[in-house]
């Protein structure tokens, strides 16, 4: 139907896979036929005048009839389904459907035996007496039913397709494979999980989890074999515990089927009664030892009748192991919560969160070992927002993409494992098993080369810098998409409004001093801008000259940082308002490493007390040396631009963040800034062709900053870890 009324579309190639209009014609079309089916069922039982609660469930062409039989009168299931083929062949030729009989499979019940004499030809028969396992069952829309062993054989077969795509994952950049692996492969099994009951999964769900972190490893460049350093079992199986847990709790997404499997089937059961399906109704008093069975391991895997989601019932029950079979207690609570939160409770997604959490605690609980050090503790304890990005991040974006060496080494970083081997000489072994490697630099007496990357700002004078320079060159680009022109190394005579010549300048802000010298410099600066702004007179230039003799003339102090041996800040990011003087972000920034070994005792202590990293030692004494640095300028320029002798407003930032991914308030400050500069440009712009709004593009772009932040970082470490233990500085 269109403007021209309506119009006849003619199906020239038939329907195709994943045409949603060709598959609800076909829907439309067999409807009639199905009905008929039922009908015909609802009559055809041992007394015509009763229904026997025989039924016909459809999924399109997927057509499955549930017949009631008799033990003791196998002939009269055998005519009824000869019958009913009969019917559905004669509506089938109506609508011009072929029906083949080849597809058709019928399932004996339990126990029965065939031959069975009067069915159809071509009707391929199942039974669980059969010797063949592959016989002894059938599959309904991709799930088994059937014996046990029937079951348990699919669905390792079906698992095991999974893990055929190995090989060409490994033919992947290892970012790339290990992203598919996270969202893709890793997630296959979910379906099965959710339909076949846990005493057929579970062994094959903990084998495919094997297969799972065995394939990442392999990315990660192996451990072990493939010549790399051995990891001890205690290392591995921390690590391992680590990438399964959420990317939300720190952990990596990689899936825990073992967990899952102990509720999938459970919730999805529970779901499925809370639809109120009469069919469904009658069967689950039925289930009997299953529905228990999988009561308790849902228990269990909540933490038991215990745990507070257990007590409360919200949930699941705590004291009623029929729920599944008997009990009306999930459609009412399905009822209440949607009642309630105006969204239908997704039960599965709810377990998962209370066992990845549960998960998680565990983990940290267990911090004592001989594998344990505390700089694992540390990043294990430290809660950034932004790591997760690794993980998760689109990898379409050009800020995302790492090297081969920078993604290996920062998963090995992020999961504590080993970092990659430099040197083809027999390495050390520590206490716990675990193999590791002592630089080979002269200066370095042997140092460890830790996972952690500790010795790496040790090993080579330069690499801070280097490191602070790849975050720089990232805040630069992002305030440029931002839509603002960004100021690398902003001239200190600009900042104070060219009130002071560079010598003056040189005198006064030379850098490297103390707070107190620094204090007294700026007090000198204030004098002379006092003396400077009184009426033009005699005493005026006198006072003028003799304050100018005071300025201290040493400058032993100047850092190679500071450029004609003046202060500088790194960045400066104007914005656009107010118009009359604009607001000027001035930024001076640092990175700083939390498990090295001047800070570690400190920053676990503080982090196991509960406080939170940006607090922490190394952020206070970044910001402190900022501070003391910066403080006479930041005092001077205010003065001159609260006096109106600059054309803008400067404010001034000193924002942190950590190796791991902790960030001070400046840098969320900062990165608020960027984000307000896009809004600005955004007001001007006029709406974009391809309809985004432009509430949905600020959020992007904040995603965009977090992303970009986090890649900058990673790609830092990559560079210390990477270079620890060479003899020189190397981009990997
Ligand atoms: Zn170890
Ligand atoms: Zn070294």
């Amino acid at each position: 139907m269109g403007r021209a009324g309506t119009r006849l579309l003619r199906s020239r190639e038939g329907a195709r896979i994943g045409c949603k209009l060709g598959s609800f014609a076909f829907a439309l079309t067999v409807q009639d036929m199905y009905l008929t089916m039922q009908e015909f069922l609802d009559c055809s039982g041992s007394d015509p005048n009763i229904q026997d609660g025989s039924f016909v469930k459809a999924a399109m062409d997927d057509c499955l009839l549930v017949i009631r039989a008799d033990k003791s009168d196998e002939k009269a299931l055998y005519d009824r389904i000869a019958w009913g083929i009969k019917l559905l062949n004669k509506h089938a030729k109506r609508l011009g459907l072929n029906f083949a009989n080849d597809k058709a499979q019928l399932l004996l019940p339990q126990d029965w035996v065939p031959p069975t004499a009067g069915l159809p030809e071509g009707l391929v028969v199942r039974s669980n007496t059969l010797l063949n396992v592959e016989q002894q069952g059938i599959e309904v829309v991709g799930c088994p039913v059937g014996s046990i062993d029937f079951r348990q054989t699919f669905v390792q077969r079906n698992l095991g397709d999974v893990l055929r795509s190995r090989d060409d994952l490994k033919q992947l950049h290892p970012q790339c494979a290990t992203r598919l692996l996270l969202q893709c492969v890793s997630a296959c099994p979910a379906y099965i999980a959710q339909v076949v009951h846990p005493s057929a999964t579970k062994e094959a769900l903990t084998t495919f989890d094997d297969n799972m972190w065995s394939f990442l490893l392999e990315f990660l460049g192996g451990i072990g074999g493939d010549n790399q350093l051995k990891c001890c079992p205690e290392g591995l199986s921390r690590a391992r515990f680590r990438a399964q847990l959420p990317c939300r709790l720190g952990g990596a997404g990689l899936r825990s089927w073992e967990r899952t499997a102990d509720f999938a089937w459970f919730t999805s059961v529970a779901s499925c009664v809370a639809e109120s399906d009469p069919n469904l109704d009658v069967g689950r008093a039925h289930f009997g030892a299953l529905a228990h069975i999988a009561y308790e391991a849902a228990i269990d895997s909540l933490g038991g009748t215990s745990h507070p989601k257990v007590t409360s019932g919200e949930l699941i029950p705590g004291d009623d192991p029929d729920v599944l079979t008997v009990s009306n207690f999930y459609k009412e609570l399905f009822m209440d919560y949607a009642r309630v939160n105006k969204t239908p409770l997704r039960l599965q997604k709810e377990f998962s969160a209370v066992t990845a959490q549960n998960a998680a605690d565990e983990l940290l609980s267990k911090s004592e070992g001989a594998h344990v050090s505390d700089s694992e503790r540390i990043t294990l304890l430290s809660k950034s927002p932004i790591m997760s990005h690794l993980f998760t991040a689109d990898l379409s974006n050009i800020e995302t993409r790492l090297s081969k060496t920078e993604f290996i080494i920062s998963v090995r970083h992020f999961l504590c494992l080993p970092s990659l081997r430099i040197y083809p000489d027999e390495p050390d072994r520590l206490m716990c098993g675990c193999e590791v490697e002592s630089c080979d630099n002269s200066h370095c007496e042997r140092a460890t080369l830790d996972w952690a990357g500790n010795h790496a700002l040790l090993c080579h004078k330069g690499l801070g810098a280097q490191k602070a320079l790849l975050l720089e060159l990232e805040l630069e680009r992002m305030f440029r998409k931002a839509g603002g022109s960004p100021d690398r190394q902003p001239s200190t005579r600009n900042l104070l409004g060219k009130v002071f010549d560079r010598e003056e300048l040189a005198a006064l802000f030379p850098g490297g001093l103390s707070q107190a010298s620094s204090n007294l410099r700026a007090g000198f600066a204030m004098e002379y801008l006092t003396a400077l702004h009184t009426r033009p007179s005699r005493e005026r230039d006198e006072k003028v000259a003799r304050i100018k003799s005071l300025f201290p003339t040493t400058r032993s102090g100047a850092t190679p940082k500071d450029i004609g041996g003046v202060i500088r800040f790194d960045l400066c990011l104007t914005g656009t308002q107010p118009t009359d003087a604009p607001r000027a972000l001035y930024l001076d920034h640092a990175i700083v490493h939390e498990t090295s070994d001047s800070y570690q005792v400190r920053v676990l202590r503080h982090l196991q007390a509960g406080r939170t990293a940006c607090l922490s030692v190394p952020f206070k004494k970044a910001e402190g040396e900022k501070k003391g640095r910066f403080g006479g300028l930041i005092k001077v320029a205010e003065r001159l631009a609260r006096e109106g002798f600059l054309g803008f407003s400067p404010f001034f930032l000193f924002p942190v963040v950590s190796t791991l991914g902790c960030m001070n308030v400046d840098m969320t400050k900062l990165l608020n800034w960027i984000q307000e500069r896009y809004k600005q440009s955004l007001l001007s712009s006029s709406e974009r062709l391809d309809g985004v709004p432009k509430s949905v593009l600020v959020g992007k772009f904040r995603v965009y900053l977090e992303r970009a932040l986090c890649f900058a970082l990673l790609r830092a470490n990559a560079l210390a870890l990477h270079s620890q233990g060479r003899p020189d500085v190397l981009r990997p």
